[in-house]
């Protein structure tokens, strides 16, 4: 078994390695660590191996770390689970990223129920790239016309697109998929060029998603172990 420090050593080993091979720039691809369902203690071995971006997928949960971990004051955290919209207020006021951003009515929220003194919540929209009934996110063609909508709101500021492909262990099938997704980030880039986060890549695949460029790999597992 190894550690949490010696696990995220690793990916960031590896992550350098496929920047290298697939001719990404160096240092372009972040690492998220996905500590969902995994305790604050977990967290702050995490943080002390240098991690300081933390994913969380349900709320309430999340609070409950944050509150038990408020003493990292450069903890970033990002929002990354379904969203409900009696969680918006939460959420807004919670968090500086919001990865699973769905639908128009929950942007709005969002925008209202952002505080004041915080800057404006960093944005991805969630495009269910291989048009699975079970997965929440914008259809491919809905995207660009979303982020039109959704630049208008002062207080988000739109960084791009998340996705989460149908799993396969097949490596050629993970780059498909990611290269789809990778196709509609260069539409939304035609839309904003400001645009920087495309947001792919979990335990599973992060090698296919850095090969179609990902900016940002959503990792849990690797990391933290199984969840239960
Ligand atoms: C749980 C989760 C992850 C991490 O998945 P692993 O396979 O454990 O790396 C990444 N992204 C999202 C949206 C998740 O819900």
């Amino acid at each position: 078994m190894q550690t949490t420090e010696e696990n995220i050593k690793k990916i960031k080993h590896s992550i350098l390695q496929w920047e290298n091979e697939y001719q990404r720039e160096m240092g372009s691809v972040q690492l998220m660590a996905v500590s969902k369902k995994k305790p604050a203690q977990l967290i702050e071995q995490a943080y002390q191996a240098g991690q300081l971006i933390f994913g969380e997928s349900y709320v309430q949960e999340a609070i409950l770390k944050q509150q038990q971990l408020s003493h990292l004051h450069d903890i970033e955290w990002h929002f990354i689970g379904p969203i409900q919209s009696n969680k918006t207020k939460d959420i807004a006021q919670n968090f500086s990223w919001v990865h699973s951003l769905d639908r128009l009515k929950i942007a709005q929220r969002l925008n209202d129920q952002r505080p004041e003194g915080l800057a404006a919540l960093n944005i991805c929209l969630q495009v269910n790239i291989d048009a699975e009934s079970t997965k929440s996110g914008f259809a491919g063609q809905e995207v660009v016309q979303a982020l039109k909508a959704i630049k208008r709101f002062p207080r988000l500021k739109v960084r791009g697109i998340m996705a989460i492909p149908k799993p396969t262990n097949n490596f050629e099938q993970q780059r498909r998929s990611f290269q789809k997704v990778n196709a509609i980030f260069q539409q939304c880039l035609e839309i904003d060029d400001m645009l920087d986060t495309l947001s792919i890549g979990m335990s599973n695949d992060i090698e296919a998603a850095i090969a179609e460029g990902s900016t940002m790999v959503r990792v849990g597992t690797a990391i933290f172990g199984a969840r239960d």
